[in-house]
């Protein structure tokens, strides 16, 4: 494992791995590279369309086009396709709230209710091409107005409902969306969400809707306007079937605004015939869906992450989920365990951010549930530490589930970096998102878009158009063009920081606008965090640069540390000496804070770009997307008071 950019990569050695790619992988992916073509329109064949497509790819850099000529309809594919199997009658969606209530949709009941809503989209006069915005909480709902809306060919902006309301503003302005979908509230960590308020203080801002619907789902009191209808009444007067609009393979199935990690979010803008190829395959090939497994995705559906792998992927392939409506640690840090050992789950696919605050809780917890369902593990969204993925292996997969990490973006639209369970068990290697997808034509460059050579550090691109890729940024081609296909000529530039080990492995390492300049030396915001995050003090770290005269830039580090740890001088020293023998003396921290909690987008990412600005009194720029904003309040405050301190 020399290859590995640091020392803590030497714990992948605990686990016995072999070092051979999976032979039949291998063959696939050959296979398909050499005609990616002809292996995508194999792909594509697994889908249900009305009319099969006239040329499988129409490429005019940078606008790729799959299928074109081909009909076909997103939940006639996701719903429709079942009424005549045994899936018909079998479970697809089982929900859970945050309080422990449940609720079964079978197929058949998920057809029935998408088919009323879509005409009751109808009625309201939504037709092919309109916008509709989506801001509801986590319940089978949503993904009913998402797949009423594909029904008739309406392209869906779902709004994450956490969001307040300039954002939503500002999203619904953006699709002009004629109608809105909303609820009369949400429950978070037992607290009522007031959606409908939003919705109320935005509506005088958003001139493009004439109606909005609201599900009722708290009941309570909420004030009904001009443009208001109720979900329930709205329903009943519809007819039960709605005949679905064929649409044409590249029709714009949803615009879903990236999470601004790195900045404002897009509106990344995905097409129909080709994401659902992606989909229905990296969901066979990475998880390898069984018919008796029971998916649980713990993403909330207003992340890619659960538009793909909620509501598309999982009902493509007439699996039974579940969709958990709450926080991971409310009442008490252990709700996906027990959710797990209720609803018996086989595979889990989660983020990084919660296997870190678990593990701060430390083993007792996921022990003393029965995780015994369990067959596979997933992990998205951010680089997985390889202590966390030890721990993941360990404590949850009790050493028995193989541990996948995808690497994908909104943009990708599915997976394309991750373990192919599905086709051939590849060996692990902890911390690595293994290898591309086959058809998926990823590699790592270095500056000038030449390929690096094994364990050197690049930025990791995509050479050929992909079926799931977006269509464009909606309304903004420019924008487009300018942050994906610029840096390198005619080659997809996702932002991220990789590298590929002697074995073919490519192990994610962070933003590429994330990287620190020490003294010469680029050191990565995720090999360093993973340093901090090996301390057995630390369960949570999040590292910036901050500009220095003579260094060029000197790193400040803000650390969460576990669950009864004091935090004091000595273990500041600690961990200083920590770094310096992991990583090196150059890693150093500058500054070390401890805080209580991390800034972090509302999809859980840490949102390093305000560290920076803190720590360089620079202006804070769009924050619309932060989770919590007391937690910048905290580590501005830190910084100040050791500032003090530091005199
Ligand atoms: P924005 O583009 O607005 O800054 P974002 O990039 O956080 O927001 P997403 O599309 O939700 O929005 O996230 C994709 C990014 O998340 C990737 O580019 C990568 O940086 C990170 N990521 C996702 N999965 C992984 C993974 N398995 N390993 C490493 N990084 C990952
Ligand atoms: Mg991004």
């Amino acid at each position: 494992m020399s290859d590995v950019p640091s020392k803590l990569y030497e714990e992948s050695g605990k686990l016995k791995v072999t070092v051979k790619p999976g032979r039949l992988l291998e063959k696939v992916s050959k296979e398909a590279l050499s005609d990616p073509e002809k292996f995508w329109s194999e792909q594509a064949r697994n889908l249900v369309w009305s009319r099969q497509w006239d040329r499988v790819l129409e490429w005019n850099p940078p606008f790729a086009r799959w299928f074109a000529g081909g009909l076909l309809n997103a939940s006639v594919n996701c719903l429709d396709k079942h009424m005549n199997s045994e899936t018909k009658n079998k479970a697809a969606i089982i929900w859970e709230s945050e309080t422990g209530e449940s609720r079964t949709l079978t197929y058949f009941q998920l057809y029935r209710h998408v088919n009323k809503f879509a005409n009751v989209l109808r009625n309201l006069g939504v037709r092919k091409d309109d916008r509709v915005t989506i801001y509801m909480p986590m319940v089978p709902e949503l993904p009913v107005a998402m797949l009423a809306c594909a029904r008739i060919g309406a392209t869906h902006s779902v709004v994450f409902s956490g969001f307040s309301s300039q954002a939503l503003i500002d999203r619904i302005n953006d699709a002009g969306s004629k109608v809105i979908v909303t609820a009369d509230g949400g429950m978070r960590k037992g607290r009522l969400v007031d959606l409908k308020k939003v919705v109320d203080e935005s509506i005088g801002s958003t001139p493009s809707v004439e109606h909005v619907v609201v599900f009722k789902r708290m009941g309570n009191e909420v004030r009904m306007g001009p443009k208001d209808l109720w979900w329930h009444e709205a329903v009943e007067k519809a007819a039960p079937y709605c005949e679905p609009e064929m649409v044409e393979s590249t029709h714009p199935l949803y615009i879903l605004y990236t999470s601004g990690t790195t900045g404002k979010p897009k509106g990344v803008m995905h097409g129909t015939g080709g994401y659902l190829t992606h989909l229905y395959s990296t969901a066979k090939w990475v998880f390898d869906y069984k018919k008796d497994d029971v998916f649980f995705c713990t993403a909330d559906i207003g992340w890619v992450t659960g538009h793909s792998y909620i509501v598309y992927a999982p009902l493509m392939h007439g699996i039974t989920e579940v969709m958990y409506d709450g926080a991971p640690d409310y009442p008490k840090p252990d709700r996906y365990w027990a959710v797990v050992e209720k609803h018996g789950a086989t595979i889990l696919y989660t983020t990084p951010t919660a296997l870190r605050m678990y593990m701060k809780y430390g083993d007792a917890i996921p022990n003393s549930f029965d995780l015994s369902s369990l067959r596979l593990l997933g992990t998205v969204g951010e680089p997985i530490n390889p202590e966390v993925w030890m721990w993941y292996y360990k404590t949850i997969g009790k050493e028995g589930c193989p541990i996948i990490d995808t690497w994908w973006q909104t943009e990708t639209g599915g997976i394309m970096l991750g373990a192919c369970t599905g086709i051939d068990m590849v060996p692990m290697k902890p911390g690595s998102a293994t290898f591309p997808m086959p058809g998926v034509d990823a590699g790592v460059v270095d500056e000038n878009g030449r390929p690096v050579s094994p364990g050197t550090k690049g930025y990791i691109v995509v050479r050929k158009p992909w079926p799931g890729m977006l269509l464009s940024l909606w309304g903004d081609d420019e924008k487009y063009k300018d942050t994906y296909w610029s840096k390198f000529d005619g080659v997809y530039y996702p932002g991220d920081y990789a590298l590929v080990d002697h074995d073919g492995y490519l192990w994610l390492l962070g933003r590429a606008d994330d990287v620190l300049k020490v003294a010469g030396h680029r050191l990565g915001t995720m090999e360093l965090e993973s340093a901090f995050v090996s301390h057995p003090a630390i369960a949570e770290a999040a590292v910036a640069g901050k500009p220095d005269p003579t260094k060029g830039e000197v790193i400040i580090a803000f650390l969460v540390t576990k669950e009864g740890i004091s935090k004091s001088e000595a273990l500041r020293k600690e961990i200083v000496e920590h770094i310096r023998k992991t990583v090196g003396p150059i890693a150093a921290p500058d500054e070390l804070y401890f805080v209580g909690k991390l800034p972090k987008t509302r999809s859980g990412k840490i949102m390093r770009r305000l560290l920076k600005s803190i720590a360089s009194g620079e202006k804070i720029g769009d924050i619309t997307t932060l989770e919590d904003g007391a937690a910048i309040d905290e580590v501005r405050q830190a910084y100040e008071e050791l500032k003090k301190v530091l005199g």
